[in-house]
């Protein structure tokens, strides 16, 4: 496989330096013999509009958009998956000829790490989603689509958990609140898509949030336990799960768009896991 004539993507984001991206898609392209290489660009907070016009004109062919210009890349689109409109925000790009296509794999990540690496139906399951920002916003939708019994948003800003759940209220049953609004409720899958784990910091769950036998889940990963992993193995659930198969997911599914062909996930995931 020639460097040369190999098809050029990459992820875009600032900071980028610590971007996982290039070594599960350069592991995709050489796992299924495709041509091309994929590698990490620092776009300058002010220039991601630029970064892409550059990348173009380089020949890229498609590119991952990472933390902060997920909705700056929504708006920069020419056409959205209907996936990437509902979630209003993109973080997979398309180039044909000059015309840019966004999509969002995000969600299908998420979901797609749930049921297969983690043999965990969601349908008729009750699900609890924290945080309301980009992140949560992509998973809503995915999450609906296999029919739980009930999806309740809970955010420290609660009315912008009230606003989603109004948005994707024809999609399912969707509520949103605060946490307090969780006191006496129970639930079976709880996700974690806040970024207070990066600053150290747990939402504040009513301890008995956790139904029996429930797993607990943070879009965050790390060589050891996030905090919210460590809160959730201290109130005594076992079943716990990072976002690193979300992570290999979400790729997975770009690659599909750009390549037309899944890559296998279950060995780079674990060659990362044990990184
Ligand atoms: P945003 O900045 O868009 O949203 C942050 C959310 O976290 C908001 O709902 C915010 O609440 C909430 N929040 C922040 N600090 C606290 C706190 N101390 N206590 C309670 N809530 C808090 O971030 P994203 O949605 O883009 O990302 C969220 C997380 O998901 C990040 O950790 C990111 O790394 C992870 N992620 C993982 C992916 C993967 O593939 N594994 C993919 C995408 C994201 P408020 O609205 O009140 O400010």
């Amino acid at each position: 496989m020639s460097e040369s004539t190999a098809e050029l993507y990459c992820v875009f984001g600032n900071p980028i330096s610590h971007s996982k991206s290039p070594a599960i898609h350069n592991r995709f392209a050489l796992q299924t013999g495709e041509n091309l290489h994929y590698e990490a660009r620092l776009a300058p907070i002010d220039g991601f509009v630029a970064s892409v016009q550059a990348f173009i004109a380089e020949g890229g062919r498609g590119a991952n958009v990472t933390v902060p210009f997920k909705e700056e890349a929504f708006r920069l689109c020419h056409e959205l998956t209907p996936r990437a409109q509902l979630a209003g925000a993109v973080n997979t790009l398309s180039f044909a000829g000059k015309r840019i296509v966004g999509d969002n794999t995000d969600g299908a990540g998420l979901v797609r790490d749930l049921l297969s690496n983690l043999n965990t139906p969601l349908a008729g399951r009750r699900l609890l989603l924290l945080g309301a920002g980009g992140a949560a916003r992509g998973a809503i939708g995915p999450l609906l689509e296999q029919t739980p019994a009930s999806l309740f948003i809970a955010n420290r800003t609660a009315s912008k958990a009230a606003g989603l759940a109004q948005h994707f209220s024809a999609l399912g049953n969707v509520q949103g609140g605060a946490y307090q609004d969780l006191a006496g409720q129970q639930f079976e899958i709880v996700i974690n898509a806040t970024s207070a784990s990066l600053g150290g910091n747990v939402p504040p769950l009513p301890e008995d949030v956790f139904a029996p036998d429930a797993l607990a889940y943070d879009m965050m990963y790390g060589k050891t336990d996030t905090p919210f992993i460590a809160m959730a193995r201290a109130a005594g659930v076992t079943r716990l799960a990072d976002g690193l198969g979300m992570l290999v997911e979400q790729a997975a599914e770009a690659f599909l768009v750009w390549r037309h062909i899944r890559p296998e996930t279950a060995a780079v995931l674990d060659t990362l896991r044990h990184a």
